[in-house]
């Protein structure tokens, strides 16, 4: 039976699990995905569907379903499995989406490296995830697509039935047209975002850059401006836009409408979590550990974008600058390496070793180790404890669409205490205008920030906290679904979310 809502994300919306030589399938519990979110609308169609990859399967082998009817707590839906062989996924996803695409999506024009690109495999796979998803979609049915790995597909789709509603949601920043016109492929990659009748973006600045980037290269004529995001903007930082573009007219008729909503995370189960007898044992097992000094902590990938080095070197200056906090102050600098394929992660890898280890070799002793450099990722339920007793959250990106570590370090203090410290580069920054705002790209402004951070008096402290939990909790997960998703359709889907 054909779905009425078909979800294009590349992830798999569960766990595989074998069990005695047979694959079960199990639901992924995972909190800080989107994957829950998207699959709680399952509920609010008769039927749905999810195109995802498989890598490295044989198509022809008898043993493998290239489609599977899933039942979980969600309901019943369809997963397409698209069986992309290794090298495929090699060149798709870890060199042209993030070799090519991530650097300039992110502003790292020198990072960007077009020369292993395979233009013709990308457009393949792309073709093939549009082909899953219009097996799967009903007529009119609405297929929501995810992300710049995924960039071509509303176009295809678009060829392939015309009678679809199509939304495509953009995890990562946008860039202005200056930036986004380095990519060779810009026009296709365009002309496919401008078949979808729903583009999505964070924030208002990356709506305006997307406008930029299509009138640098297709005419559109007036644009119409609103004050979509302006309950958004008021509350946030002084890089947010004051005009929002809301649709592009094209000439053919076909109308393409912005819409531009934050991610949130899922606050109640945060709050569900930081609220357990086992959150507060570890929390306090943490507090002991840590003494009378002060915890800063970081949190996120091994990636160029996260300005890992850039952190570490602040607070060396911090230890360098404050001789009274030498023996006080701890960081605990959480660092995810990528997937073990992408060797281009590697130097960061030695670089963020490197400045830890001389750091504690500086300023450390046999008993006292200034900086905890932590190679891989804590498990969430452990990590909302870390939340708890952190008295300052640094998350300092370079560049960062969004930004989820400070939105859960501000939803798990229930002790209405913390301090957040703000890259002005994250997307997060326009919500989250009561943090202490930095510029990670000038040391002075973040050797200004953190010396604000350890020196807020508490009083200052829960004020901000308390205005940041009001914006956290104003624009959680449901609300960025279903704001998008009423968008495409707003009599079907409009906060219509099961769970
Ligand atoms: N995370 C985690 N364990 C870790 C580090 C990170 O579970 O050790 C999670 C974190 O809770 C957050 C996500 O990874 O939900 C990172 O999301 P974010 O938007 O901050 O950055 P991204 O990695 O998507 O750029």
């Amino acid at each position: 039976m054909p779905s009425d809502l078909v979800i294009v994300y590349h992830r798999q919306p569960y766990e595989e699990v074998e069990v005695d030589g047979k694959i079960e399938y199990r639901e992924n519990k995972s909190p800080n995905g989107i994957v829950p979110t998207l699959k709680s609308f399952f509920g609010s169609v008769d039927k749905a569907a999810w195109v995802a990859w498989k890598e490295a399967v044989d198509p022809s082998n008898p043993g493998f379903d290239r489609v599977v009817e899933i039942e979980d707590s969600f309901g019943k839906y369809t997963v397409s499995r698209l069986p992309l062989t290794a090298e495929q996924v090699r060149s798709f996803y870890h060199i042209t989406s993030k070799e090519a695409f991530w650097p300039i999506l992110h502003g790292f024009k020198e990072k960007y490296n077009y020369d292993p690109v395979d233009w013709p495999t990308f457009r393949a796979v792309n073709w093939a995830f549009a082909e899953a998803a219009a097996a799967e979609a009903a007529h009119g049915a609405s297929v929501w697509v995810h992300d710049y790995n995924l960039w071509l597909v509303p176009g295809y789709l678009r060829q392939m039935r015309p009678d679809l509603r199509i939304s495509f949601y953009h995890h990562t920043p946008f860039p202005a047209a200056d930036m986004f016109n380095v990519l060779p492929w810009r026009g296709e990659i365009i002309d496919s975002l401008l078949a979808a009748d729903v583009v999505g973006f964070h924030i208002p600045r990356y709506a305006s850059n997307f406008l930029s980037c299509v009138r640098s290269l297709r005419d559109v004529g007036q644009v119409p401006r609103d004050k979509v995001a302006e309950d958004m903007m008021s509350e946030g930082s002084a890089l947010s836009d004051r005009t929002v573009p809301t649709e592009i007219h094209l000439e053919s008729g076909h109308v393409v409408h912005l819409g531009v909503t934050p991610v949130g995370v899922d606050v109640d189960y945060i709050k569900g979590l930081a609220a357990t007898e086992d959150t507060d044992k570890l929390a306090t097992r943490f507090r002991s550990e840590i003494g009378d000094g002060k915890l800063l902590l970081s949190v996120g990938r091994t990636d160029y974008t996260k300005g890992g080095a850039d952190q570490l070197l602040a607070f060396e200056r911090l230890l360098e600058r404050r001789p009274e906090l030498r023996g006080q102050v701890r960081l605990l600098h959480v660092s995810v390496p990528a997937n073990r394929n992408m060797t281009v992660y590697e130097p960061i890898q030695k670089e963020l070793e490197e400045i830890a280890g001389r750091i504690n070799g500086r300023f450390g002793s046999f008993t006292f180790q200034p900086c905890a450099l932590i190679s891989r990722a804590i498990p969430f339920v452990e990590l909302v404890a870390w939340y708890q007793v952190a008295d300052v959250a640094w998350i300092t990106p370079l560049a960062d669409g969004m930004n989820l570590v400070c939105k859960e370090y501000v939803a798990s203090r229930k002790d209405g205490d913390g301090v957040l410290v703000l890259s002005e580069f994250a997307g997060a920054a326009v919500e989250l205008g009561a943090a202490v705002l930095t510029n990670p790209w000038s040391t002075r402004a973040m050797d200004f920030a953190i010396d604000l951070a350890l020196d807020m008096p508490e009083e200052e402290r829960r004020a901000r906290m308390t205005l940041l939990r009001a914006a956290v909790e104003k624009r959680d997960t449901r609300h960025w679904a279903s704001d998008q998703l009423s968008l495409l359709s707003p009599e079907d889907f409009g906060k219509r979310a099961k769970k």
